[in-house]
């Protein structure tokens, strides 16, 4: 039922299925434990929402290794509940969507897949208003500070490692993180110890074990790598071990970060309410989208806690810049082929751009690397 005071109307959405691949098998600590196979590929779920004033919102959600034909297909199940609807609405119309789905749940791909609409309509409503996104939110700054992850995974050689930071600091990115959690620890040591000798005191550097430590094992490296000086150490323990994380967090001076695997706002809410990390690291598509992170980010605020998105930049930027502690936001570049606009990085940080919305345009290479698509422009 149509909203009786509705400003504008849902009149189509569009979703694609876009598989993007990677130039190389990627390999962070997870390959290495025989749980997953070297990354090939990312799936997205794009979602363009246009309405009957004229205006267009995108949104994406994605999916690393599985997941992405389930994202596409709930996105198809339950979008023609957004159509006729009024697109400002935004946390209404998630609510809606999720009680869709209900029996599916309240994280996960169902929600994941929400998240592309949700996305989506914060676009649109920003575009409505001519502002950039973060401006939208209330914007605590116009750049934030950026690291690069792309150059540090586990299926290069500390030489290729150091090469690949050479390039991302002289790019203008302000740090780097490097994956650690291989079967020899002596072996992350050696890695970490090379590379901050090649960068020098005082340049960022984090690492990323990726889940693979036991609680022992996550406690001896932990403080192995104090004298290292870095920024956090991310992922040392399973996702869900919120006991051991706050057990680690309070053993090491070095910070700890976790929560990119999280999907909802609850099960971040498990981490926040024991004092489990020092960074939170929410993932706007993973949690279901805008409105569901900046739930989780007036939490994390309220706690005290720092905050570093993870991956999908082009939506993070701005969700970053809208939160009130200095953030870290995490620079990949692998999504670069899928928009036609590019973020300025320089002196070590990210900005914002001008333009309205999250800034971004499907290229004609995402295009091209469609796979399936469908169009929802009729209530069911
Ligand atoms: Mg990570």
């Amino acid at each position: 039922m149509p909203h009786a005071v509705a400003h504008d109307r849902v009149e189509s959405v569009a979703l694609s299925s876009v598989t993007l691949p990677l130039p190389t098998g990627i390999s962070d600590a997870k390959v290495f434990t025989g749980r997953q196979r070297p990354m090939t590929e990312v799936a997205l779920l794009f979602a363009e929402i246009r309405t009957e004033a004229g205006l267009e919102g995108v949104g994406f959600s994605y999916a690393k290794r599985a997941g992405g034909p389930a994202q596409f297909a709930h996105a198809r199940e339950v979008a023609p509940d957004l159509v006729g609807e009024d697109p400002n609405d935004i946390g209404r119309l998630w609510t809606k969507l999720v009680w869709a789905g209900a029996s599916v749940g309240r994280s996960g791909a169902a929600t994941q897949a929400l998240a592309a609409f949700d996305v989506a309509l914060w676009d649109l409503k920003a575009k409505r208003a001519g502002l950039p996104l973060a401006k939208l939110l209330g914007a605590h700054r116009d750049s934030v500070r950026c690291y690069d992850t792309s150059g540090g995974f586990l299926h290069e050689s500390i030489g290729q490692v150091k090469d690949n930071a050479t390039r991302t600091l002289a790019s203008g990115v302000g740090g780097v993180k490097i994956k650690v959690g291989l079967p020899d620890p002596a072996e992350d040591l050696r890695r970490v110890a090379a590379v901050r000798a090649h960068l020098g005191d005082g340049v960022p550097l984090m690492v990323d074990a990726n889940q693979q430590w036991d609680r022992p094992t996550a406690l001896r490296v932990g403080r192995a790598l104090e004298e290292f000086d870095l920024v956090w150490i991310e992922e040392p323990l399973d996702a869900h071990d919120t006991r051991g994380h706050a057990e680690l967090t309070r053993a090491l001076t070095t910070a700890v970060a976790s929560g990119e695997m999280l999907t909802s706002v609850a099960e971040h809410y498990e981490l926040i309410r024991a004092g489990a990390v020092d960074v939170l690291q929410p993932d706007a598509p993973r949690v279901g989208g805008i409105t569901q992170f900046l739930r989780l980010a007036a939490l994390a605020d309220h706690h005290h806690l720092q905050l570093a998105p993870h991956f999908a930049m082009e939506i993070h930027v701005h969700l970053a810049a809208a939160y009130p502690r200095e953030p870290w936001v995490e620079h990949f570049d692998w999504l670069h082929p899928l928009f036609d606009e590019r973020l300025e990085i320089s002196g070590g940080r990210m900005h914002l751009s001008d333009r309205p919305g999250l800034g971004i345009t499907l290229s004609g290479q995402a295009r091209a690397w469609t796979a399936e698509t469908a169009v929802v422009d009729s209530p069911r």
